[in-house]
C-alpha cells in the first residue's frame, strides 16, 4: 500500500502555515471564508472598507440598548447557522421570536388587519378562512375559488409566482396577500419571484391536485402543519446577531488571522503563481485634513476570497475574470432601516403583534418590525422603552428616505410608525433615533438569478487561487451564505494545500 505523504497531518500543516489567503470584505461571507481558512493553519488577512466588520449584520446603539440594526434572525432551516453558533459556544443565546402574528397594512377599504395564517408566501389555502376574507373581501374570495374548479394545467408550468396567483386566484390574492409578503421579504415584486425556488413543490403539488390553494394546503400538510412551514422559523441571539461577529472576530484571533478595517481594495491582480492587492485606507471622517494618510496598501497573497457585494466584486474580479462580464449583472435594491427608541406606553401591549407588511403603494414604509414585542431579550434591555424599526425601499423602489437628512428621516419613520401600528406617536416620544443604508443583494428566488448566479460561480471557479463568497452568490440570508461561505472556502483551502 503507499502512502500519500501530502496528507500527512504534518505535512499539511507546514505547508498550511506556508500559505496565506486574502479575503476582501468582512461580512458574514468573509468571516466565516477567512476562519475556515484560519482553523487549519493557513495565514489570513481580511481587509474591510467599512470601520467595524460585520457587513449587513450592524449594532446600533440607542441610549444604551444595543441592538441589531440590519439582520436580526436566521432561519433554522438546514441547521448550518445553528451548528456554528454551537461551535462558537453561543447555543446558550439561541431565542425563539415571541408568539405573536404579523398584521398587513394599507389594504384597500380595510386599513389594517391580521396577517392570514396558513398559507404560503401569502397564498391561502381556503379563501374564506375569515381572516383571508376579511383581506380579500367577498369578492376577491370568490374569485379566488375559481382556482378550485379551474383545470390545472390551462395555465402550463408559470415560473412567475405573481402571475400564477394573479391567474389561478385573481388580482386581490396576489396585491394584498403576496405582494406584502416578497416585498417585506425578498424586496421584490410577486412577478419577479420564481415560484420553484421560494416554494419548492408547489407547482407540482398544483399539477397533483389540481389547484393553488389545493397545493398550498397539501404542502402544509406534508411539512408538519403551519408551525413548520417550509422556511417560516426564525431564531435569534440574546444581545443581537452582531454577538457571532464578536464571536467569529475573537476566533480569528485566536488562529492568529490579521483583520484590519478601514481598508478599501480597489484591484485584484494575477500575479505569476499568486495575486496581489491593492488597496487603500479609507480616510477617517473625525481627523484634519492634513493628517489623513492617503497611504496606498499593497498585499500579496497565494489565493483570495472576494466577499463583498456583488457590484463590488463583479469590480473587483472582471479584469481577471472576464467571462464574469458574460454573466449580466443584477440589480441589487437600496434599501434603509430606520430605528427608534420610544417613550409610548401605549405599546407596551402590541398593537399589531411582532410586526407590519404593507400592501406595495400604501405607505412610504415597506416593513415595521415592532421589536420590543419580537424579542423578550429586547424588551428587557430597553425597560419602559419601546423600539420599533421602519424599513424603506424595494427593488425599483428608492427609499423614501434616501434624500433625508438623519432627523428628517427619523421623523418619517416616526409617522409612518404611527400610521401602521395605529397608535398616535407625538414628536416627543421620540428618544434616539439610528439609520442604517444597506444594498441589498438580489434573493436566489428573483426569476433567472439560478443561471446568473451559477455562470458567474462556474467562470470563478475556472481560475485557481480565486474564490468568492456571499449573499449575491449563495442567496440573501445568514442560513444561505454561512454554509456556501464554508463550502467554498474548503474548495480553496484543498486546493492550497493538496494540489
Ligand atoms: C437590513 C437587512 C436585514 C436583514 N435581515 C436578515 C435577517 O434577519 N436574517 C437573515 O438571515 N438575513 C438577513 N438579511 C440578509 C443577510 O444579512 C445577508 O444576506 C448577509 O449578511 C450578507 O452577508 P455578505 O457577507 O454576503 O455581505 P455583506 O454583509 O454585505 O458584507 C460585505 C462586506 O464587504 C465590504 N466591502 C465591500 N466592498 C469592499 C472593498 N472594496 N474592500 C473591502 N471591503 C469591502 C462591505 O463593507 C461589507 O462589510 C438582512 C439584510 C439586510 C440588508
Amino acid at each position: 500500500m503507499t502512502v500519500d505523504s501530502s496528507r500527512d497531518p504534518a505535512d499539511l500543516a507546514a505547508r498550511a502555515a506556508e500559505r496565506h489567503v486574502l479575503v476582501v470584505g468582512g461580512g458574514i461571507g468573509g468571516l466565516i471564508a477567512a476562519r475556515e481558512c484560519a482553523k487549519v493553519g493557513i495565514r489570513v488577512t481580511l481587509l474591510e472598507e467599512a470601520d467595524a466588520v460585520g457587513g449587513a449584520i450592524r449594532r446600533a446603539d440607542l441610549d444604551g440598548v444595543a441592538l441589531d440594526a440590519g439582520a436580526e434572525s436566521f432561519a433554522t432551516r438546514g441547521g448550518h447557522v445553528r451548528a456554528l453558533l454551537e461551535e462558537l459556544g453561543l447555543t446558550d443565546r439561541i431565542v425563539a421570536p415571541e408568539a405573536g402574528s404579523a398584521w398587513l397594512a394599507g389594504i384597500p377599504g380595510v386599513g389594517a388587519a391580521p396577517l392570514p395564517v396558513g398559507g404560503i408566501l401569502g397564498v391561502p389555502a381556503n379563501p374564506f378562512q375569515d381572516d383571508v376574507r376579511r383581506v380579500i373581501g367577498w369578492s376577491g374570495a370568490w374569485r379566488a375559488y375559481l382556482d378550485r374548479v379551474r383545470p390545472p394545467l390551462t395555465i402550463g408550468h408559470q415560473l412567475s409566482l405573481g402571475k400564477l396567483v394573479a391567474s389561478r386566484m385573481g388580482a386581490k390574492v396576489r396585491d394584498r396577500l403576496v405582494a406584502p409578503v416578497t416585498t417585506g421579504v425578498y424586496s421584490a415584486s410577486p412577478d419577479d419571484v420564481d415560484v420553484d425556488i421560494a416554494a419548492p413543490g408547489l407547482n407540482a403539488a398544483l399539477t397533483r391536485v389540481g389547484s393553488l390553494s389545493g397545493a398550498v394546503q397539501a404542502l402544509r400538510d406534508g411539512a408538519g402543519g403551519a408551525a413548520k412551514a417550509p422556511g417560516a422559523a426564525v431564531e435569534g441571539l440574546v444581545g443581537g446577531m452582531s454577538v457571532l461577529v464578536d464571536a467569529l472576530v475573537e476566533d480569528l484571533d485566536r488562529f492568529g488571522a490579521e483583520v484590519r478595517t478601514g481598508v478599501r481594495v480597489q484591484s485584484v491582480r494575477r500575479i505569476d503563481a499568486g495575486w496581489t492587492v491593492e488597496a487603500e485606507i479609507e480616510p477617517d471622517p473625525d481627523a484634519d485634513a492634513d493628517e489623513e494618510a492617503e497611504e496606498p496598501l499593497s498585499f500579496t497573497a497565494d489565493a483570495v476570497i472576494v466577499a463583498t457585494s456583488e457590484a463590488a466584486a463583479r469590480a473587483l474580479l472582471t479584469p481577471g475574470v472576464p467571462a464574469l462580464a458574460h454573466a449580466a449583472p443584477s440589480s441589487s435594491p437600496e434599501i434603509e432601516i430606520v430605528t427608534l427608541l420610544l417613550d409610548a406606553p401605549t405599546l407596551r401591549v402590541p398593537p399589531r403583534g411582532t410586526g407590519v407588511l404593507t400592501v406595495p403603494g400604501s405607505h412610504t414604509a415597506k416593513a415595521l418590525t415592532h421589536s420590543t414585542a419580537k424579542w423578550g431579550w429586547l424588551r428587557e434591555a430597553a425597560g419602559d422603552r419601546e423600539i420599533v424599526r421602519v424599513s424603506f425601499g424595494a427593488q425599483g423602489e428608492p427609499a423614501a428616505t434616501a434624500d433625508l437628512s438623519d432627523d428628517d428621516a427619523a421623523e418619517l419613520a416616526l409617522r409612518e410608525a404611527s400610521a401602521l401600528l395605529g397608535v398616535p406617536l407625538a414628536p416627543g416620544s421620540l428618544l434616539a433615533a439610528h439609520r442604517a443604508r444597506y444594498v441589498q443583494s438580489q434573493p436566489a428566488s428573483i426569476i433567472g438569478s439560478g443561471e446568473r448566479r451559477a455562470a458567474a460561480r462556474a467562470a470563478v471557479q475556472a481560475v485557481p487561487g480565486l474564490a468568492v463568497v456571499g449573499a449575491w452568490l449563495a442567496g440573501t440570508g445568514l442560513a444561505q451564505v454561512i454554509p456556501d461561505a464554508k463550502d467554498e472556502a474548503d474548495r480553496l483551502r484543498r486546493t492550497l494545500l493538496w494540489e
